[in-house]
């Protein structure tokens, strides 16, 4: 399963087509700054590990800044594809940690295998360091509560949290994250997302 999604462009696309769906939304608001307009600021990203079939624009990262002289404050989007300026898609930050594997030599092999990749040991140490060590540091994960427990195996038990199938899990469980994907935390965007709740 795990396989399947790792090389399913058409869940890539449609991490994508949410991601304009958040953009669009900031878009239409303001600088909460200072109240000005918007101006589209979009810049590219080169993102690895992507299947064939992904749609081009997968690579662009929605961006604005405010129009206001003076103020120019720049407002990356929240993500579904994503986590900050990690290069690899969200999705890969959540799957390489189901693999069963018995090292994270072994995890890296796999998945460099499955996607053509280059992926490090070093690059799946500190993903593992950022899931938990960062994330139950952030706002998102106090306001949650959960366990202390939890923070020992994420992402998985982020995951776990979700009764559902694995594609399920992985819209809620990225949509949960999406606070923490600009990078910084600036503000709540009350964006709606139509697919999958
Ligand atoms: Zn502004």
């Amino acid at each position: 399963m795990y396989h399947s999604l790792l090389n399913d462009a058409t869940f890539y696309n449609s991490l994508l087509d949410l991601d304009r769906l958040i953009a669009g939304q900031i878009r239409e608001g303001q600088c909460p700054l200072c109240s000005g307009n918007l101006n589209q600021s979009h810049f590219l990203r080169k993102p690895r590990g992507v299947p064939n079939g992904t749609h081009p624009d997968y690579a662009v990262r929605f961006s604005y800044c405010c129009a206001t002289e003076g103020c120019r404050k720049r407002f990356t989007t929240p993500s579904m594809r994503f986590l900050s300026r990690k290069v690899y898609s969200s999705v890969i930050i959540f799957l390489v940690f189901l693999f069963n594997s018995k090292s994270d030599e072994a995890r890296v092999e796999k998945l460099n295998t499955l996607l053509g990749t280059t992926l490090s040991v070093e690059t799946v140490r500190r993903w593992r360091h950022y899931w938990i060590k960062i994330v139950p540091q952030s706002n998102t994960w106090k306001r949650a509560a959960f366990s202390h427990e939890l923070c020992e195996t994420l992402p998985s038990s982020l995951l776990g949290l979700f009764q559902c199938a694995l594609k399920e899990q992985l819209y809620k469980g990225v949509k949960w994250l999406l606070p923490l994907t600009t990078g910084i935390y600036l503000f709540d965007v009350p964006f709606r997302l139509t697919a999958s709740g």
